[in-house]
């Protein structure tokens, strides 16, 4: 289906805004044209939802989150920053597995199977993307979404 990025990315964002915990703030960087891609929206939306409750997840309080999208070449980029716990540098690309989960995330207990990321990678790479993510420890996370840009858009970037 053909969906306007930045307009189901704004709906995902607040419907967790509605609910979002106190201490945790959200910050929208997004741009205001359209940007259309081929996307199935719920499975889409199950990607969305595992990234944003792992930011808030492993926010401190205080933390701020922020949403950014921006225009490739050939693809949206879309990031999903925290000011989290952050993930050491050697795990990084761990967190996409199947049942990891860092030491800190199981020792605090804060829940979850690890599955989460997995199966994202696995509903990004379907729509021929790319899922990753930048941490640093103590600092945060940011995990970036990059999706194909459909025909007329593409190329219409920087
Ligand atoms: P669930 O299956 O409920 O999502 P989970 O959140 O532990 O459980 P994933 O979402 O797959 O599992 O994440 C895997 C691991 O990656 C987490 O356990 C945590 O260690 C680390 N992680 C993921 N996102 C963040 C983040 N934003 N900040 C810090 N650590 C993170
Ligand atoms: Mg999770």
């Amino acid at each position: 289906e053909r969906v306007d990025f930045i307009a189901f990315f704004h709906e995902v964002i607040d419907r967790f805004e509605m609910n979002v915990p106190e201490h945790i703030s959200f910050s929208r960087e997004l741009p205001p044209q359209r940007m259309f891609v081929w996307i199935d929206r719920d499975k889409m939306i199950q990607v969305l939802d595992n990234v944003i409750s792992n930011a808030i997840k492993y926010s401190p309080d205080g933390g701020k989150i922020y949403f950014r999208a921006i225009k490739q070449k050939h693809r949206i980029l879309a990031s999903v920053e925290d000011e989290g716990m952050g993930i050491p540098y050697d795990k990084v690309d761990k967190v996409f597995e199947r049942f990891y989960r860092a030491d800190k995330a199981r020792s605090r207990k804060l829940g979850g199977t690890g599955l989460g990321l997995a199966i994202s990678k696995e509903l990004v790479e379907a729509h021929q993307g790319d899922i990753w993510a930048k941490s640093r420890e103590g600092k945060g996370t940011t995990v970036f979404i990059a999706l194909p840009l459909m025909g007329r858009d593409r190329g219409a970037g920087k």
